[in-house]
């Protein structure tokens, strides 16, 4: 493994200001993301798990340059691509590829999955000959699971986790490096969740993917993490390694998510701490003062009304936001 991560991510802030009147006045803005820092080596998968509206999505969408930063840093393999220009950053779009919940929500319901899967091909000029390339869809249907000749389908013949071994099919035509993968299985059913979820573990052996695995759902984040970011609101509250995480959370935020999920070793069980937090999740438009955990947290001291808890690292690697840790 290389020294350099493959994606840095330093101190990221997206916000969407709100205009108000004729002359559209920003009166405000909507910190979706607010000071967001990691890496992702190579052949890694980094977890990022929250609760809907932490800002873990756009964190991806503005990796992949599909949402403008507002202020702080992406690295990509040591090239610092956050202000790229669209020509000089088409390279870097074929090696970061996104996979969605919904593959297909956006395409061209006409078009046959071989066809889906080649268009890529010819956008990034990756296989300029048509038989080829026709071949080279096929045998990613194989490498995905699916047969040969359903390239010759269309995609509304295809259940769900079909679809979605299409779209990784898709996305692996580019020849990606780094795979951004927000909520692929949530739309589907447990059982085709761990069989995706495995195909994701399988080709990141075969291919050497490097993963940002974005999720709200811990059993899966657990089952594909190497190391784990939770987010809340905006910011990093706790990162580490994912045995760290499950088995000693140092975040309020972090035990309270965990709380609600049964751990299956019975003394971990019964020693981990069982934190319940109540009430929603404060807009991102006017964040609370000082931890903006601490309306909902149960420790909550003086200070953290206040003061604004940064990341600190704890010990291996395992690093945290909350004064009382
Ligand atoms: Fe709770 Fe304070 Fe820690 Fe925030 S800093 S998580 S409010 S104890």
């Amino acid at each position: 493994m290389s020294e350099t991560p493959l994606l840095e991510v330093d101190n990221i802030k997206v916000h969407f200001p709100i205009y108000k009147g004729v002359i559209a006045r920003q009166v405000g803005a909507v910190k979706a993301v607010d000071g967001v820092s990691f890496s992702v080596n190579r052949g890694e998968t980094l977890g990022l798990v929250g609760e809907s509206g932490c800002g873990k999505s756009t964190t991806g969408l503005a990796v992949l340059r599909m949402l403008s930063t507002t202020a702080g840093t992406i690295r990509f393999d040591g090239t610092d691509i956050t202000h790229l220009s669209r020509a000089a950053l088409r390279p870097f779009r074929r090696r970061i590829q996104m996979i969605y919940q919904d593959p297909f929500g956006a395409l061209d319901p006409r078009m046959t999955v071989g066809q889906l899967i080649a268009e890529p091909m010819i956008v990034h000029n990756i296989e300029p000959n048509r038989a080829a390339r026709d071949t080279r869809a096929r045998d990613l249907l194989s490498m995905v699971g699916l047969r040969q000749d359903m390239a010759e389908r269309y995609i509304h013949e295809f259940s769900g986790g079909q679809r979605q071994r299409i779209g990784i099919a898709r996305a692996l035509a580019m020849q990606p490096d780094l795979l951004i993968c927000d909520e692929p299985v949530s739309a589907l059913d447990v059982s085709i969740q761990a069989q995706i979820v495995n195909l994701f573990q399988d080709l990141q052996a075969r291919f050497g993917l490097t993963y940002l695995f974005i999720a709200h759902d811990l059993a899966v984040i657990r089952h594909i993490s190497d190391r784990i970011a939770v987010m809340y609101l905006g910011r990093i509250v706790e990162i580490a390694g994912r045995e760290a995480l499950y088995d000693h959370p140092k975040h309020p935020y972090t035990q309270a998510l965990l709380a609600a999920v049964a751990i299956p070793d019975p003394d971990i069980e019964a020693t981990r701490p069982h934190i319940t937090v109540t009430g929603e999740v404060p807009s991102a438009l006017n964040p609370p003062p000082g931890c903006r955990f601490h309306p909902r947290c149960p420790l909550a001291i003086d200070r953290c009304r206040t003061e604004e808890p940064q990341l600190r690292d704890m010990s291996n690697g395992q690093s945290v936001a909350c004064h009382l840790a």
